[in-house]
């Protein structure tokens, strides 16, 4: 994957070689950060990028950082704006993903979260899949517990929670699976490594609470309203057992990076047909449409990069301006 030219680095816009940290870094040898990611997607009729949701993000970003005793003089509003500035530099016309990462970046011994110094960085590179197989995922429920609220919170996207998503993938794919479902403690579904997960039964859709040690996806809450405004169905947010899994009618992952991932196979069991499902196939269509901005009613969602009609698209920015 080539490195973007340019992050922005505490405050400013630097080139991507001298973003640099020390070996010492707390966050490096702790796990003391929290990240996001996002999306821009490409829309080549109207020759326009537009980022997904970037205030959702950045809200649950600054949650995430305020559990880590982070506290940064930038609003979400300013993040989004340095992000939309960061991405104009790069001219790019194609999908990206942008990721801000908020870090404890003291160079000293001493595993805790106070009296440390936060740093922000946010980077931003063309993308496309994250899941390869998108359109009928096999996976497998992991022997890896999720990590439990008590334990390192999944509300938070805490980079050091990460290992745990990692240990999982890993298995997965090196048994031979596209990814992984993880339960948590007591046995119920959780969510995938880097995705949550639905599934479509008795004519209702489901997904586990966010007590269930999930991170509070936004692709979810976007699936949620597109499921009961669009498709006119229901959802509920219950507790899932695995084996309802197999007995679904469809299952699938919904995330920034695996976008709406059909589940057509658990440990060797069909899911449904075993071919993705006409849910999951509608939901898809509409999602892809939402996020290229080409569905009014959720424009909004949708943040132009470019200058469009004489609206928005303040070129190059001042940066100063972004930050409190
Ligand atoms: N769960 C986990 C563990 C994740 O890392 C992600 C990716 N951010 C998600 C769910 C999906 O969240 P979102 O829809 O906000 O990208």
């Amino acid at each position: 994957m080539a490195t973007p030219k340019f992050v922005f680095f505490n405050g400013k816009v630097v080139p991507y070689e001298e973003a640099k940290v020390g070996v010492l870094t707390h966050a490096l040898n702790y796990g003391t950060a929290v990240f996001g990611g996002i999306r821009g997607y490409w829309n080549d009729t109207e020759k326009q990028l537009f980022v997904f949701r970037p205030l959702d993000h950045y809200k649950r970003f600054l949650e995430s950082a305020k559990l880590m005793r982070m506290q940064f003089a930038y609003t979400r509003e300013g993040l989004a704006d340095a992000t939309l500035d960061l991405i104009r530099r790069h001219d790019y016309r194609q999908d990206v993903y942008v990721r801000p990462l908020a870090f404890y970046g003291d160079e000293i011994i001493g595993v805790r979260l106070h009296n440390l110094t936060p740093h922000l960085s946010i980077a931003a590179l063309p993308f496309g899949r994250y899941v390869e197989n998108e359109e009928g995922a096999h996976v497998t429920v992991s022997s890896w517990t999720r990590v439990d609220d008590n334990v390192i919170p999944s509300r938070g996207k805490i980079a050091g929670a990460y290992v745990n998503s990692a240990f999982a993938k890993t298995d997965a794919q090196l048994a031979g699976f596209d990814e992984t479902i993880m339960l948590s403690h007591d046995g119920h579904v959780s969510e995938g490594s880097a995705e949550n997960i639905f599934m479509f039964r008795n004519g209702v859709f489901v997904t586990p609470p966010i007590t269930e040690n999930i991170l509070e996806g936004i692709t979810r809450r976007t699936m949620m309203v597109l499921m009961r405004d669009e498709l006119n169905m229901e959802v509920q947010e219950r507790c899932i057992d695995r084996t309802e899994l197999f007995l679904a009618d469809e299952v699938f992952y919904v995330g920034t990076g695996v976008q709406l991932t059909a589940i057509t196979k658990i440990d060797y069991r069909s899911i449904g047909t075993g071919a993705m499902g006409p849910m999951t196939a509608k939901l898809r269509e509409l999602y892809f449409n939402v996020v290229r901005g080409k569905v009014p009613k959720y424009r909004s969602w949708c943040t132009p990069v470019y200058a469009q009609n004489g609206s928005g698209g303040t070129e190059k920015k001042d940066l100063k301006a972004v930050a409190g």
